[in-house]
């Protein structure tokens, strides 16, 4: 065990304070701690969030938006009455991300900013990993990628992005409010995590000592009509193959407007306007949802295990499709 200085603040701008660039801040523990017990996480100062009560509200009964404290528990939104009803792709893909042990006590927060299960990564130092330590290189590209990224990735890395409620999340533009040294600020979910490109270490657009307060989503009437579907090796407890959140609005029997993102495929949650743009003012047939399917993958690039993810995820879309259609 690593020596590390621990911190519990009373307030968000006391937890704010305390952090420098080598602090992390901890709410459920459900990342961080695995990563440090494998020795990939060697934090100076971890910083504990859990006494920030405010952080734990959730409020799911605005007209203009919900409103979701980072520290609220993944279980208890998850089994939210509204929010079922209301906006089921939101429930359900917290409902299958990890166990009901593991959802009741991570944290909506935390779980956005889960980091990658590549197992180079994970594995630490017998493995060349850029996002590990900065210019070692990607064992992964040449090594075994069958659970890599087809969208999104780089000559430096190929992981996939693993968590299933920002998938969700970028389906509804949602925002994220974050609190950091120079105060609050706001950005659009799809922006909160960046593509590796030559620096994959950098995976999130919060600056060093911002954390994540709340999340919002604006409410609409896509809500009711959407679905988040994922497939994933044991439907017992493990991470997307590939997975669809979906949204649909129908008039007249054709897609009026429609939502798709996609998770277990790409290094960040990714939306696919391509899938949306091609659904609008079409009947939506298994054809049509098959089309927007692979329409979504039509920049995907392949590695030699993973190109399976291509078809798998244009019929996962496709069948979320079906499900929302359902719905509407
Ligand atoms: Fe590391 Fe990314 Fe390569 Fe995995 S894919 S070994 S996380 S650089």
């Amino acid at each position: 065990m690593r020596r590390f200085t621990y911190v519990r603040p009373r307030t968000v701008r006391e937890a704010v304070r305390a952090a420098d660039q080598d602090t992390r801040f901890l709410a459920g523990g459900t990342t961080l701690y695995d990563l440090m017990k494998l020795d990939v996480e060697r934090p100076a100062t971890v910083v504990d969030l859990t006494g920030l009560r405010e952080l734990r509200a959730f409020d799911t009964s605005g007209r203009r938006e919900l409103v979701f404290g980072a520290l609220a528990p993944m279980s208890d939104v998850a089994e939210d009455r509204r929010l079922v009803r209301d906006y089921p792709a939101l429930a359900e893909s917290l409902q299958q991300a990890a166990s009901q042990q593991v959802r009741n006590m991570a944290t909506v927060g935390g779980n956005l900013l889960q980091r990658t299960r590549c197992p180079y990564f994970r594995g630490g130092e017998p493995y060349a990993c850029n996002k590990r330590r900065p210019g070692s290189g990607c064992d992964a590209i040449d090594g075994l990628n069958r659970g890599h990224a087809v969208l999104g990735g780089s000559a430096a890395c190929v992981a996939v992005y693993p968590g299933d409620w920002a998938v969700a999340l970028g389906a509804f533009d949602a925002l994220v409010d974050v609190a950091g040294p120079d105060g609050e600020r706001t950005l659009p979910v799809a922006q909160l995590h960046r593509e590796p490109g030559s620096t994959p270490h950098i995976e999130t657009a919060l600056a060093p000592g911002e954390i994540v307060v709340r999340v919002r989503v604006p409410t609409t009437p896509l809500g009711r009509a959407s679905t988040y579907r994922k497939v994933r090796d044991r439907e017992s407890f493990a991470f997307a193959l590939a997975s669809a959140a979906v949204a649909v609005r129908l008039s007249a029997g054709r897609v009026a407007e429609a939502r798709v993102a996609l998770g277990g495929v790409a290094t960040r949650p990714w939306r696919a306007p391509e899938a949306e743009r091609l659904l609008r003012g079409r009947a939506l047939t298994p054809e049509a949802a098959l089309a927007a399917g692979r329409a979504a993958f039509a920049g995907a690039r392949p590695l030699r295990d993973n190109a399976y993810k291509i078809e798998l995820g244009a019929q996962t879309v496709a069948d979320a499709l079906m499900i929302a259609r359902e719905r509407a």
